[in-house]
C-alpha cells in the first residue's frame, strides 16, 4: 500500500513511522523542509499543562507519551545515533487553585501526570533550591518528562529518510486532490505535478482550514501563536520544571532553559513580539529570580493548531474513502503525537485501536454550505 503524507511535522512524522514499520511504503511532502514548524517551536512537556483542565478524550492519548517516546527512542538511537532526551526532572506547581483538583485528578486518573505530591516549603526547597521564596508550597508531579523536540524530529526524518520505502519531498506545497466520486485519485503540488497513492494523510497542523473547501467540511483549526525563549545555564542547574499562571520553565540535560509560552491570535505571523517576552521573563523570573542572571541564546514563535477543545480530528474524512486526518492538537501534540499516530495506523490497516477512536472521528465536522 502507498501512502502520501502532507506534513512533515509530529503527526506526519509519526504517522510515517507507524506505517512503514507495517510495511507501507511512504511519501511525506512538506510545504517547506521538514519539522520545521510548530514540532520544532514547542517545549516537549509530556503531558497538558494541567490535564484536569482537558477533555479526558486528550489525557487518554497523552498518558502513552513517555513510554512510547523511551520504547521509539531505544528502537532509532541505535540507528540514527541521536538521543532525544526523555528528561524526567518532574515538575512544580505553583497555582493554589489547582492543588485540591490537581490532586484529586492524580488519585483517580494516575495518567499522564502519574505521581504526585503536595510539598510544604521544606520539601519544595529540597526539590528545587532555586525556587523564589515567596512561593511556599507546590504540586509536584515527579515522574513528569520532557522530550527534546528539535532532536526527536532530527531522529524521525534521519530515520525516515534513510528508509528503502520512505520518500521526502520537501519545499513541496500541496495544494488539491484530483477527486474521482469519493476517492482521491491523486494530489497535486504547486508546480502542477501529479502525485498518486492508494491512501492520503493530511497531518498539516495549523493549515489545515486549507483542505475545507475541497472536503466540503467546516475544519475550525486556527494558528495559535505560542512564544519561547531560551536561556543557557550550567548542565542540571534547575532540577524540576515548574509552572505557573500557565507559563512554565522547562529544563534541557545540558542546562539550557526553555521559558513560555504566549498563546496570540495573528494568523500565520511567526515574529517574536518584545511585550511578550517581557511578560514570558516577568512570569519566569517570578519562579526562579536567579535565572535572570544567565544569558537568552535564542526566541522564537510557532503556530498551535488550535482546534476548539484541543483534541485532534484523527480518522477518515466522512465521503471519500481514502483520505485521513491527523491534525489539531493544539497546546498537546508532542505529548499526544505518539498515540495519535499509532491510532491512525490502526484505523487505517483495520486493526484494534489503542483507544475508543470516536471523540477524534472527522465524522463530528460540520458540512460547508459551498463545495469545491
Ligand atoms: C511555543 C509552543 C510550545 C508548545 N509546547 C508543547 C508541549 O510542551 N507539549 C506538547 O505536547 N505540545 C506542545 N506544543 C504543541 C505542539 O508543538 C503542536 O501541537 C504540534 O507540534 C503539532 O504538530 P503537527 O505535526 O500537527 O504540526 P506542525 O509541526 O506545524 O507540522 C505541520 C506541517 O505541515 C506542513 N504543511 C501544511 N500545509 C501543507 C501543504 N498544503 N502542503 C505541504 N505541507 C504542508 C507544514 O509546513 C508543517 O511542516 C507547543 C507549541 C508551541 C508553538
Amino acid at each position: 500500500m502507498h501512502i502520501a503524507i502532507i506534513g512533515a511535522g509530529i503527526s506526519g512524522l509519526l504517522s510515517a513511522l507507524e506505517l512503514v514499520e507495517q510495511g507501507c511504503s511512504i511519501s511525506i511532502f512538506d510545504q517547506q523542509q521538514a519539522a520545521q514548524a510548530a514540532s520544532w517551536a514547542g517545549g516537549g512537556i509530556l503531558s497538558p499543562m494541567y490535564p484536569w483542565r482537558y477533555p479526558q478524550a486528550v489525557n487518554d492519548l497523552a498518558k502513552f507519551a513517555k513510554p512510547q517516546y523511551l520504547a521509539w527512542n531505544e528502537k532509532l538511537k541505535p540507528i540514527t545515533g541521536i538521543d532525544f532526551e526523555i528528561h524526567e526532572t518532574g515538575m512544580l506547581i505553583f497555582d493554589e487553585d489547582d492543588f485540591e483538583i490537581g490532586l484529586n485528578y492524580a488519585t483517580q486518573h494516575n495518567e499522564p501526570m502519574q505521581q504526585c505530591d503536595y510539598l510544604n516549603q521544606e520539601q519544595l526547597e529540597q526539590v528545587n533550591p532555586h525556587i523564589a521564596a515567596k512561593f511556599k508550597h507546590a504540586l509536584y508531579f515527579s515522574q513528569l518528562a520532557n522530550v527534546r523536540n528539535p532532536r526527536l524530529l532530527q531522529s524521525l526524518t534521519q530515520y525516515l529518510k534513510q528508509h528503502p520505502k520512505v520518500q521526502f519531498l520537501e519545499h513541496c506545497p500541496i495544494q488539491q486532490f484530483q477527486l474521482q466520486g469519493d476517492h482521491a485519485q491523486a494530489i497535486q503540488s504547486a508546480d502542477g505535478q501529479l502525485h498518486h497513492a492508494d491512501h492520503i494523510v493530511l497531518a498539516t497542523g495549523a493549515w489545515s482550514q486549507h483542505w475545507a473547501a475541497q472536503l466540503g467540511l467546516e475544519i475550525p483549526v486556527q494558528p495559535v501563536q505560542g512564544q519561547i525563549v531560551l536561556f543557557k545555564t550550567p548542565a542540571q542547574w534547575l532540577p524540576s520544571m515548574c509552572m505557573n499562571k500557565v507559563m512554565y520553565l522547562i529544563p534541557r540535560q545540558d542546562g539550557h532553559v526553555l521559558c513560555g509560552s504566549s498563546m496570540r491570535h495573528v494568523g500565520f505571523d511567526t515574529t517574536p513580539n518584545p511585550q511578550t517576552q517581557q511578560d514570558i521573563l516577568t512570569a519566569c523570573f517570578e519562579m526562579v529570580p536567579e535565572l535572570a542572571q544567565f544569558p537568552i541564546v535564542k526566541q522564537w514563535a510557532g503556530l498551535r493548531p488550535g482546534s476548539p477543545t484541543g483534541v485532534p480530528y484523527i480518522g477518515k474524512v466522512p465521503n471519500l474513502n481514502n483520505v485521513w486526518m491527523n491534525f489539531g492538537h493544539f497546546r498537546n501534540g508532542l505529548c499526544m503525537g505518539t498515540a495519535s499516530a499509532q491510532l491512525l495506523r490502526q484505523l487505517m490497516l483495520g486493526q484494534e485501536t489503542i483507544v475508543d477512536p470516536a471523540a477524534y472521528d472527522p465524522k463530528q465536522l460540520q458540512p460547508t454550505s459551498i463545495c469545491a
